[in-house]
């Protein structure tokens, strides 16, 4: 197959992407999960008129010529309510948070009066009606849609969501990701690698990433480069996850199998070949519903692809309304030399300073340098050498909601 665009490849994949069923969460386990129902407000916020200040509760129209002493009839403190209705020329103590009591329609702060006992207040300053009480129902109405489906939640909608009530919540359900690498020459990190055998170390990776971007890593195995074991691993992945990631086997080697044991699986493709550096040999295809990746074995390699492809379809899955990772323009710190025929992601990190700037870190093969950057510069194709200060796209680690 012929070499896609980054763009025709995106779009590819998210063709017909649905976010997967919902499922029911408690609160404490909804953190950074996408909310497939509305949330609503029980009930009026405030519920009651509440005092904003601590001070005292008048009527506004009995101070607006101060000095004014005023007896104080009772104490309301958060948590309470006075039986007691304030009557013309009457003030209470109360303290922020504390229901405003009935006749009062306005709280006078502490720092504006004066108290020689505790049975009555100098009110030294006039106060408006309204003035430091938030009204019941000022902030939203019993049935008020406060968060809509599709929305992330984030810290602050989880309090919101708390606030309400809402002890359990609908959301879009986690997909299961697999992750098979191939390879005969890979051992287990728990394994002594022999003299020309390497440590695999994508599933580790590449399992950190799905799992950061919200997935759950439900299979993972090391694979021989043989047609019947790829083939049975195949399956077993197939029928345990919604995402199936393979790393290695897949360019055009003797021993590259991968693609067509997945075909042979009832795997049908949809692109083999991205133009892009490193990642060229990305795999990409449909079984059922379930999402393939045959990802080039490169630690390197494996991580890009997954990071630019992989990760936007999971968050997808999850119901993100914005699966991408956030894009920035951002001046080079460094020179970058000109790149060849194809677009070319470099790991970097940003520098905020006197502006922000972006570093580039390694090279394409360096998983060492890779692992210095936290963002990615994507340069483009065919770009000469880029002098320090010239604009680059960046793309920042972490995805927006
Ligand atoms: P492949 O894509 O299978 O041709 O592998 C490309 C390079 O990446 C080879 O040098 C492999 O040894 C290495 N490699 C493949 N898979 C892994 C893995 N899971 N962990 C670490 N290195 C790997
Ligand atoms: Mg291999």
């Amino acid at each position: 197959m012929a070499l896609i665009s980054i763009g025709d490849a995106h779009a590819q994949i998210r063709d017909g992407l649905q976010p997967l069923e919902a499922e029911s969460v408690s609160l404490a386990d909804a953190q950074g999960r996408v909310l497939a129902q509305d949330v609503c407000a029980d009930r009026d916020m405030p519920p009651f008129n509440r005092a904003m200040m601590d001070g005292f509760a008048v009527r506004a129209a009995d101070v607006q010529n101060p000095p004014v002493t005023l007896p104080v009839v009772d104490t309301v403190l958060a948590g309470t309510a006075s039986s007691r209705e304030v009557r013309p020329g009457e003030a209470v103590r109360i303290m922020t948070g504390a229901t405003v009591p009935v006749g009062s329609d306005a709280v006078q702060m502490l720092e504006n009066t004066e108290s020689m006992d505790r049975e009555s207040v100098t009110v030294l300053e006039s106060v408006s009606a309204g003035r430091h009480v938030a009204k019941q129902g000022s902030d939203c109405r019993a049935g008020d849609v406060l968060l809509q489906s599709g929305t992330s939640l984030s810290a602050a909608r989880l309090g919101v969501c708390a606030m309400v009530g809402q002890t359990s919540l609908d959301v879009y359900r986690q997909p299961r990701v697999a992750i098979l690498s191939t390879g005969d020459e890979l051992v287990d990190v728990n394994e002594a690698p022999g003299p020309v055998q390497i440590r695999e170390s994508n599933r580790t990776s590449v399992g950190a990433l799905v799992q950061r971007a919200g997935a759950v890593l439900v299979h993972t195995a090391i694979v021989p480069d043989q047609e019947e074991a790829t083939c049975e691993a195949i399956r077993n992945a197939l029928a345990c996850s919604d995402v199936l990631l393979l790393s290695g086997g897949i360019s055009k080697g003797d021993r590259d199998i991968v693609r067509a044991c997945l075909i042979q699986e009832g795997v049908t493709p949809v692109f083999h070949g991205v133009c892009i550096k490193p990642g060229k040999p990305l795999f990409f295809g449909r079984s059922g519903s379930t999402l393939v990746f045959g990802l080039p074995g490169n630690p390197v390699s494996s991580l890009v692809t997954a990071r630019l492809f992989v990760v936007p379809a999971l968050r997808q899955l999850m119901g993100y309304q914005r699966p991408d990772e956030v894009r920035m323009m951002m001046p080079l710190l460094n020179e970058v030399k000109g790149t060849g025929n194809r677009p070319w992601v470099k790991a970097a990190t940003v520098q905020w300073g006197q502006g922000v700037w972006v570093h580039t870190t390694g090279g394409s093969g360096d998983m060492k340098g890779f692992a210095r950057g936290e963002e990615l510069v994507m340069l483009p194709a065919n770009h000469p050498t880029l002098p320090v200060g010239a604009s680059v796209e960046v793309l920042l680690g972490d995805p927006g909601s």
